[in-house]
């Protein structure tokens, strides 16, 4: 089996399996410092930020005046590199005095910071590849020449140390690997993964834009992703009032105090907002969770066991203070809207009110058609029950009614002992992302220590006063991080029931044709379809062309032959045949279509 050398951060090399996963990492590491030798031959003065290599690849922060990197210079950067490694670059540990080592980055801020941060007793420990030098902080693999199947990726912007009160630096990607069909495979799947990346797609169909000018992770929704998300919006609505759900509107702003004793305020600060002073005592928070809120509501009446399970829903818009080096399009965004539910249940009311919810997450999954998913309950850990809230009776009832709500269900599910929260047992539903990603889509999450904290009773059939346990929700995320993920599993052709745009009418001469296509388009609106008349001055081709790549479901293309018959042609999205049929029978067919997401 081949081997390669690899040297540690302390400058001890040993041998390792080629084929494992530490060599990739330590060749990611020795092409991060290449690139950096690369930068600082090809554009005198540069200054450089760090070289890391990660699960994706690696990455070099630069710095240069006037003029960032551009992508057209990549490659020039990676002949450098391909070079280096034909000139068998050989990597060197080399222990410089702190002072020696700032001197030669005197006119560099962003390398001398780092090494200041990591020199230890006046020392810092380094590699050396011919005149460049990079922190010690990783393994690195020795030898150059086998820097062959590499691609530097991209540039884009990023924040000295991920803080958008500092300097935006440029940020080139690479990806490199020992074998060359490992790279090609590579570079298939982010090619594969940029057709469906969310943000490419929300640009091309004008879904929405964020503008960090105007609010780094506020989004606007244009009238086309508005349109998508009011549809969900409606929809999940629908299904939570059908399921028995309280829809409310509550405020986005409260009184801090209520953050103070829910616990958010002690754990979760670096997540909020700062708090706004009013000036006159009172201290007003944007709401991270929408929790609190539906507590006030429980509070607001005397309940009584006859009153649960009492379930509080609501499209709750909430704000997180994201670090701006982790936004991404609407994915991860700073001000989101959670379909966020609260049921209040008795003890005894865990098991069935678990399934139900069940139930109606994996019922709102078949109709987005989301089909990759599994189970992950999270429970305490036995060893050290002392990490948890303290009421072993309540821990012992729920985790052994919500494993039997799963096996009533005979729902397969990963039990992570240890990973439950503080406050209560939970279960995570993980769909895959288009990239492959694992991400928790909806969570049931059951709490014994709000309802203690904000002192919760309701009156039991024995006339006491007993505590209810809260179930935190949610079907679908919130709306943001949900229309990214449908985009990206979609490629963008929504489903026509979702789609911003169902039909599209091609006049095939304005003059001739188009006051059929309107007559046409006015029966369509009056039974809620969604459809557009192309009246512009363009070829025929052309709209047709442009109406695919808008991936409007349906493409009617209308002539003297449909406007005799009173008919039409259609082009379904993604098909090249076009069919004709009656104007009835075209709108039976697009009403199926729209009522086709499928109920159990
Ligand atoms: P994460 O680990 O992704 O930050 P979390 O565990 O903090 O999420 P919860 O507090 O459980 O998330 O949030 C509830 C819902 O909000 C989840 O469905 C999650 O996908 C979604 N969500 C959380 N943070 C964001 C964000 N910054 N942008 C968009 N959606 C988010
Ligand atoms: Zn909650």
């Amino acid at each position: 089996m081949a081997q390669v050398a690899v040297m540690s951060p302390d400058g001890s090399v040993k041998k390792i399996d080629r084929d494992s996963k530490e060599s990739l990492q330590a060749l990611r590491k020795l092409s991060a410092l290449m690139l950096k030798a690369a930068l600082k031959q090809e554009f005198k003065g540069i200054r450089l930020g760090e070289a890391v290599a990660d699960e994706d690849g690696f990455h070099v922060d630069s710095d240069k005046d006037n003029q960032q990197v551009s992508a057209d210079e990549l490659p020039a950067l990676e002949d450098i590199i391909k070079g280096l490694a034909k000139n068998d670059a050989k990597v060197e540990f080399v222990e410089v005095t702190l002072e020696d080592a700032l001197a030669e980055v005197e006119a560099d801020p962003y390398s001398s910071e780092l090494i200041k941060e990591s020199a230890k007793d006046g020392k810092v420990a380094m590699y050396q590849l011919g005149d460049v030098k990079a922190i010690a902080d990783a393994d690195i693999l020795v030898y150059g020449d086998v820097v062959k199947n590499l691609r530097l990726l991209s540039v884009a912007g990023a924040y000295w140390k991920g803080m958008s009160s500092n300097p935006m630096l440029q940020r080139i990607y690479g990806t490199v690997f020992f074998k060359k069909d490992a790279l090609e495979d590579d570079l298939k799947k982010r090619q594969e993964a940029k057709e469906r990346d969310h943000r490419v797609i929300g640009n091309q169909l004008d879904l929405f834009f964020v503008d960090p000018k105007v609010g780094a992770g506020l989004p606007y929704w244009m009238p086309k992703g508005a349109t998508i998300r009011r549809t969900i919006e409606r929809y999940i609505i629908d299904r939570e009032v059908a399921d028995g759900y309280k829809h409310v509107y509550t405020p986005v702003l409260m009184n801090l105090d209520a953050y103070k004793t829910s616990g958010h305020w002690e754990h979760y600060r670096d997540d909020m907002f700062p708090p706004m002073d009013m000036g006159d005592g009172e201290m007003l928070e944007l709401r991270p969770m929408n929790c609190p809120s539906h507590i006030q509501v429980f509070k607001h009446h005397i309940r009584s066991y006859r009153d649960l399970p009492l379930r509080i829903a609501e499209l709750g818009m909430m704000h997180r203070y994201e670090k701006s080096g982790a936004l991404s399009g609407l994915q991860r965004v700073r001000e989101m809207t959670l379909n966020d539910g609260h049921t209040f249940v008795a003890l005894d009311q865990i098991r069935s009110e678990f399934a139900k919810i069940l139930k109606l997450i994996m019922s709102v999954y078949k109709d987005f058609d989301i089909t990759d998913y599994s189970f992950r309950l999270s429970l305490r850990d036995p060893k050290n029950t002392k990490k948890y809230y303290a009421n072993d009776e309540m821990w012992e009832k729920s985790q052994s009614m919500l494993k039997a709500a799963m096996d009533d269900l005979n729902l397969d599910y990963y039990e992570a002992e240890g990973e439950a929260a503080f406050y209560g047992p939970k279960l995570d539903i993980q769909t895959k992302t288009a990239l492959g990603n694992d991400e928790t889509m909806s969570t049931i999450q059951l709490d014994f220590m709000l309802p203690e904290r904000f002192g919760l009773t309701y009156v039991g059939n024995d006339g006491q006063e007993h505590m209810p346990v809260m179930i935190h929700r949610g079907v679908v995320g919130t709306m943001e991080r949900f229309i990214a993920y449908l985009t990206e599993i979609y490629k963008g052709a929504f489903p026509t029931w979702l789609a911003p745009e169902q039909v599209h009418i091609i006049p095939v001469n304005e003059d001739a044709h188009g006051e059929y296509a309107d007559e046409l388009a006015k029966k369509f609106k009056a039974a809620n379809i969604r459809v557009v008349v192309d009246h512009r001055n363009e070829k025929m081709g052309y709209k047709i062309r442009e109406a695919q790549t808008q991936k409007v479901p349906y493409t009617l293309v209308v002539g003297d032959e449909e406007k005799n018959n009173n008919g039409v042609s259609v082009r379904k999205y993604g098909e090249k045949e076009q069919n004709e049929m009656s104007q009835d029978s075209f709108m039976n067919e697009i009403l199926a279509d729209i009522a086709s997401y499928s109920r159990e």
